[in-house]
């Protein structure tokens, strides 16, 4: 029984699935854009569907899995269904293209779709409230070579992590990170590669600031807007339509504002702007780019604003950077006493960390089995369901920018190893430094930290 749950005992109408009688778990649809009388005819309909148990079935499961995606890939055989669950994709044992079929319909009658279209993208969005939240889920269908691709995207509507600790920060580097928040007269650069949650912590490191004693105004550009934050003043540029950004600037330095808040410094002239503020009236700055580490993200700060390039590194404080790993589950991992040769490799002194911790990973279903063959039972965690891991966390990098580092910087800036190198000499951690502090504290494993390292 793949999905659903086996009732103990059949109760005469309730739906079936390859025979078996499954309980429905109460999920209910309700799409976007459609009106409620409409909506509601959509449904009722679809409940008659015979795709209609496990269509339901296959987006709670992975709502119940903490998914945030599911794909369904179809072709002649099948379709093969995976969730994506802290960033790793599962797949599950697959549908025969009837029943795959069959519960594609019902999705694509729900949101008012035409079931026949297979090749032409289609797309709908729905909300559902499951396990006492609110979900926002987007579903997208479309042709591939082979057959046809199907993505649910699962959102909640309210995020639940809400802070620097939530997302895995240290306390000693919180401080430091705070302190060059609430700094003044300076520029931070927030970092990380595409992909790896640099939205969310946008977002934390804004929500974390001191924003009760001094004014924060975002400009941004409305076709690409954040999400709003309390107490930052957003203010939007409409290239062709509305404001241009260099008139919009000058709008939002009427409001006096302590901190700029700027997802990019857009162009040459705006930096140049924000220079003068921090240069003259003793403003201070937060942006951010795309970059795999706290070194990468400095250059390319830099090299995309080459004229101001020298100003930028006298005024920039900080620069974080991010990775995300896998948090170990705090009901079944393991602690190990790590070996003096393994001490040595991570780089950690003799009698620094007596222990560190592994994830409780069972053999699959086929090996749980003694000499005779007979099966044996293992008690699976009922957190994780044998992950071993639940959520993830992300491993920071700081880097500090202090005379001595600008120095190293503005000497070797088309050679970033050369900064690195510099860097570590003067004590900043990297991410394997990090990797291995949050092993030692128990928060993930060194399989993350080796998965971490050799991503790119
Ligand atoms: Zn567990």
């Amino acid at each position: 029984m793949v999905f659903g749950k086996k009732k103990a005992k059949p109760a005469g109408d309730q739906p079936t699935l390859g025979g078996e009688e499954i309980v429905l778990p109460p999920l209910e649809i309700k799409t976007a854009g459609i009106p409620k009388d409409e909506a509601q005819g959509l449904m009722i309909a679809a409940r008659q569907l015979p795709g209609y148990p496990v269509a339901i079935v296959l987006v709670a499961n992975a709502i119940s899995a903490r998914a945030d995606r599911i794909l369904m890939d179809y072709s002649a055989q099948g379709a093969v269904v995976r969730y994506r669950i802290d960033g790793v994709w599962e797949t599950l044992p697959p549908l025969d293209r009837p029943t795959g079929d069959a519960a594609l319909v019902v999705y694509k009658k729900v949101f008012g779709l035409n079931p026949a279209e297979r090749r032409a993208k289609q797309d709908a969005k729905f909300a559902t409230n499951f396990k006492e939240i609110d979900w926002v889920v987007n579903f997208t269908s479309a042709g591939v070579p082979n057959g046809e691709r199907v993505l649910f995207q699962i959102d909640t509507k309210k995020p639940t992590i809400k802070t620097l600790s939530d997302l895995g920060m240290r306390d000693a580097m919180q401080e430091s990170f705070r302190g060059m928040l609430n700094g003044d007269k300076g520029i931070v650069l927030i970092s990380g590669p595409a992909g790896q949650g640099l939205p969310t912590t946008w977002r934390i490191s804004l929500e974390s600031a001191d924003k009760f004693v001094r004014d924060f105004v975002s400009m941004e550009n409305k076709a690409d807007a954040d999400p709003e934050i309390i107490n930052v003043f957003q203010n939007f540029f409409e290239p062709g339509v509305g404001d241009t950004p260099e008139a919009q600037f000058e709008k939002i330095l009427l409001r006096q504002p302590d901190v700029l808040v700027m997802p990019s410094l857009i162009n040459s002239y705006i930096t140049d702007r924000v220079l003068d503020q921090i240069n003259q009236h003793g403003k201070h700055s937060i942006t951010r780019l795309v970059a795999n580490d706290a070194v990468d993200a400095t250059i390319k700060l830099l090299s995309t604003y080459k004229t101001e390039a020298k100003e930028i590194i006298k005024v920039l404080s900080g620069v974080l950077n991010q990775r995300l790993v896998r948090r170990l589950c705090d009901r079944c991992k393991q602690p190990f006493q790590p070996t003096p040769q393994l001490l040595q490799k991570l780089g950690i002194p003799a009698g620094r960390v007596q222990k560190l911790f592994q994830p409780t990973i069972p053999p699959p279903p086929e090996q749980r089995v003694d000499a005779k063959g007979n099966q044996i039972e293992i008690e699976i965690c009922k957190k994780c369901n044998g992950r071993g891991y639940f959520g993830r966390m992300a491993i920071f990098e700081l880097l500090t920018i202090d005379d001595k580092m600008r120095q190293a910087i503005m000497k070797s800036a088309g050679n970033p190893d050369a900064i690195r190198q510099f860097a570590k000499q003067n004590g900043h951690l990297g991410f394997q430094e990090e990797g291995i502090l949050a092993c030692a504290l128990g928060m993930t494993s060194l399989q993350e930290i080796q998965k971490m390292m050799a991503s790119k």
